[in-house]
């Protein structure tokens, strides 16, 4: 319907019109086409956790009336799943809206990063890998939505560790920098991890990428949480951007404008 291309024949009024209206109907073929690819990925992401949930339970009815552990195991593992996901997309979709309600003040990054820290630091010490904030105790003070920004330093940080193998660690610094010639201040978290390949990075900010499909769902990731921390970062009038190498590990950078 939407990929009518009227020809334009002259440069007119009617020309110019007629490109505009050529353009709209461009833009909103693609916005449909997304609309399309995400409800495909959502489909594709409800799937799986049902059909395992399926399959354990005809298990336990072929089973007869006996319900052991083992075969609960799986299926609380892939309510979680779900659970998170829906989450996740409530999230995202609240983002995308552009009616986000953003409760924004001023606010000191220190002091909420080093809450991130301390709600992630039990599994980092389980799983053996160092989390250390670089910064100075000074304060950084930035006007952004709490919430919103804990939750983008918890998909960050949360990822760095399930992307660093034992023995390694991921560093968390604050430092001054620039956006738009205005004076910002950029939160790093550099891990020690596997990395991402040069032609995999463009896409890490887009729902439901993974770098790695099988790797990835095994360690529970739905490909939401980048996507997610993007869209909060920028309601919040901040930037963030992405560098790898692999084998060594991967920074993030997230720039805020200080107050
Ligand atoms: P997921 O929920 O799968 O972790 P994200 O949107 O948070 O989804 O991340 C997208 C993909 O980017 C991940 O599947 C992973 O392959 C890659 N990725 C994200 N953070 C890191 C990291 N710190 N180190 C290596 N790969 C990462």
């Amino acid at each position: 319907v939407l990929r009518t291309h009227i020809p334009v024949t002259t440069q007119d009024e009617y020309g110019k019109v007629t490109e505009a209206l050529n353009r709209m109907a461009q833009q909103l073929h693609r916005a449909e086409e997304t609309r399309k690819q995400l409800t495909a990925d959502v489909v594709h992401e409800l799937r799986t956790p049902l059909a395992i949930i399926q399959s354990q339970l005809e298990n336990i009815q072929n089973g007869g009336r006996q319900i052991y552990p083992e075969v609960l195991l799986p299926i609380q593992d892939e309510v979680i799943r779900l659970t998170r996901l829906i989450e996740d997309l409530h999230q995202l979709t609240l983002a995308e809206s552009r009616t986000l309600p953003l409760a924004r003040r001023p606010t000191d990054l220190v002091t909420l990063i080093d809450q991130m820290i301390d709600r992630l630091n039990p599994l980092a010490v389980e799983q053996q890998v160092a989390l250390v904030r670089t910064t100075a105790q000074q304060t950084w003070t930035v006007n952004v939505d709490p919430h919103r920004m804990a939750q983008v330093f918890y998909n960050l940080l949360s990822n760095a560790l399930r992307y660093t193998p034992s023995g390694g660690s991921i560093t968390i610094g604050i430092a001054h920098g620039e956006q738009a010639q205005s004076d910002c201040a950029v939160v790093s978290i550099a891990d020690t991890g596997m990395g991402i390949p040069p032609e995999k990075l463009p896409y890490v900010f887009d729902r439901f990428y993974r770098v790695e499909e099988a790797r990835s769902r095994h360690n529970g990731g739905m490909g939401l949480g980048l996507a997610i921390a993007k869209e909060f970062v920028e309601a919040n009038e901040g930037s963030i951007s992405v560098q790898s190498t692999v084998g060594r590990g991967t920074t993030f950078n997230v720039s805020l404008p200080l107050t």
